[in-house]
This record gives structure tokens, sequence and C-alpha cells, in this order.
């Protein structure tokens, strides 16, 4: 029997909760639970890809870069290092705590961990239009010294109470470095970690070299691209909901379970996912059905085993 290969993808909430504030004890915690729910993949036979976000952990290391220059006059590293660092120290963790769930359900994987870059498109229009807000929240003042020195643009905040926050663009991703190498490393039977936080960024310029990119991709869709170029059969997106819902979080709302292609498309038309959070990730999973892939899971990190849980989008309608 042809084994199946399955992404997928570990989501803020999957590492780090809300309601924590990111203690590696409490990261590595989040992250064995949520491992200990892939154990039922790996006996029911699939080979096994892992992605993560890396939103609160990479906010970290830009304000510690932040605080670095300030107090120390440390060089600040540009978004693609920052984001090379918490592939390195999440998908260590990842490694490490896969290690010992595996060795405690009696499981042997070699589990490898790769620094992955992921290539956007010079000419893509995000570039003119930077909405992702990352690193700390700034003063005007500060802010209008920084967009001088740095050539940074910045965002007034809406939600909280003010204070301005640096804004990069976010590329589709258009290609996965090493994704064969990926690919086949899964499909031998090694865990693979990788295109962790959507990806170091860098395009190829004229001359066919690799520059880094100053943006951030959305690890959703890095995740779902990287699931069709490997031919992966099944995609899981693990956030903190356990289903999909229509008219979500108004008196009407409903769970939906089975959807097809054409039911979710609808949705997401409709406006039933959210722009920043859901939408993205139904985007994701559309593209990789369109693509060939056979199923997408979106569903509760800590809810995955036996399936009995999450929203399952096919191409065509089954149950
Ligand atoms: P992650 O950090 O795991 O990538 P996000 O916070 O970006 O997750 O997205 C998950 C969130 O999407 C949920 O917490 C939920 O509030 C929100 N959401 C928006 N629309 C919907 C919907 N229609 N059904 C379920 N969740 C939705
Ligand atoms: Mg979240």
């Amino acid at each position: 029997m042809k084994k199946k290969l399955a992404v997928v993808a570990l989501g803020g909430n999957a590492l780090l909760r809300g309601d924590q504030i990111g203690t590696i004890d409490e990261q590595e915690e989040n992250t064995t639970q949520t491992l200990e729910n892939l154990i039922f993949l790996i006996n029911e036979g699939y080979d096994l890809v892992i992605t993560h976000g890396n939103g609160p952990q990479v906010g970290n290391i830009l304000m510690r870069n932040d605080a670095g220059e300030q107090l120390y006059n440390i060089a600040q590293m540009p978004v693609d290092i920052c984001v090379a660092d918490s592939q390195g120290g999440i998908g260590y963790m990842i490694e490490r705590m896969f290690r010992n769930v595996l060795n405690r359900n009696g499981l042997t994987r070699n589990v490898v961990c790769l620094v992955t870059q992921v290539v956007v498109d010079r000419n893509d229009p995000a570039f003119n239009d930077p909405q992702k807000r990352i690193g700390k929240i700034y003063t005007r003042e500060e802010a209008d010294s920084l967009a001088m020195k740095k050539g940074w643009i910045f965002r007034e905040e809406v939600k909280t109470d003010g204070g301005f926050r640096r804004v990069v663009p976010s590329p589709i991703p258009i290609d996965i470095m090493n994704h064969t190498i990926i690919g086949d490393l899964a499909r031998q039977g090694n865990i693979v970690i990788a295109a962790g936080g959507g990806g170091v960024p860098v395009y190829i310029d004229e001359k066919n070299d690799v520059r880094p990119a100053e943006v951030v991709i959305d690890k959703d869709r890095a995740s779902a691209l990287l699931a069709s170029m490997i031919g992966a059969e099944e995609f899981y997106i693990l956030t903190d909901v356990p289903y999909i819902f229509i008219n979500y979080k108004k008196p009407d709302q409903e769970i939906r379970e089975f959807l097809d292609y054409a039911d979710t498309l609808k949705y997401l038309r409709e406006g039933h996912f959210a722009k920043g959070s859901m939408a993205p990730k139904i985007e994701a999973c559309l593209s990789f059905l369109e693509k060939g892939g056979k199923m997408a899971v979106i569903t509760e990190a800590f809810k995955l085993a036996d399936k009995k849980y999450g929203s399952k989008i096919t191409m065509e309608y089954e149950q």
C-alpha cells in the first residue's frame, strides 16, 4: 500500500496560547500536547512534514533587536535573519519535543529541521502596499525617526491604545527551496520540519542571485505551496478553533464539518472567514485542492487525534 504524505501546519496557538506570556516551559508543554495528537497519523502510516507559525516568537526577536540597539548599540538584523533565527529556535524545540513524544510512544523516527528559504516575486503588488504589522509599538516621534534612519514604513495602531507599528509587505510565495529534498526525506519515513514562519523570505534577482526580502510570508500560504509541491495527499492546519464556522460569532453560527470546494469558495466570497485569520487558511486549503491535494483539514491543535474533530474540505463532497 502506498503511504500517504501529510503536511501539518502548526498555528501560533499550537506552540503558544494567547493567555500565556511565552516562557520556554509553556511553549514546550503546548508543543508536546500538539505533537501527541500527531501520533495517530504516524500510526496510520502517514509520512509527515511539519510547518509552523512564528508570530509571537519573531515578534520577541524583533523587540530584542530594538532593545539591543538602544542599550548596547548592537546592529539590528533584517527580517530574513530574524525569521531564520525563529526557524532555528522553534524548529529545534519541535524536533526535541517530537523525539521525546515518539520515544514515549515506542516509535523510532529521524526528526530533521531545515532552515527553508521561500521565494517571492519582486514584482508582487504587495510590495507597493505593505500591510503586515511587525515588531513593537512606537510613539510618533520614535516612528518618525526610524522612518528617516532606516526607511521603515509605519502605520497607526487602531485596536490598541494608539502608537505606530512598522509594516512590511506580505507577498505570495512562489517557490520553496529544497522542496524535493523535503519531500524525499519525508517519504523515506523521516519527520521533516520546514518552512517555519512562512519561510525565510528571499527573491531571485536578474542575475539569478538569491537576495533577502524585507517581508513576511503567510505561513498557511507557504505551507499549502509546500504541500502541493511535494505532492502531499493531505494538508492539516492546526489552530485554536475545532471547526470552521459560518456566521462565526453570530447568533446563527453553524459548524461546518464536511465541505466541498464549491461550498467553501462560496462561504469565502460571502465573507464568512475573517481577513487576517481564517480567510488565508481557507484560501490555502482551496489552492492545495486545486493543485491536486486530496483533503485539507482545519481544526484545533489539541483535538486532531482520531479525526473526530475538525472541518474536512475535499474537492467533491464526501462523508
Ligand atoms: P493561527 O495563529 O493558528 O494561524 P489565526 O488566529 O490566524 O490562527 O486564525 C484562527 C482564528 O480564526 C480563530 O481563532 C477564529 O477566531 C478566527 N476565525 C475567523 N473566522 C472564522 C470562522 N468562520 N470559523 C472559525 N474561525 C474563524
Ligand atoms: Mg492566532
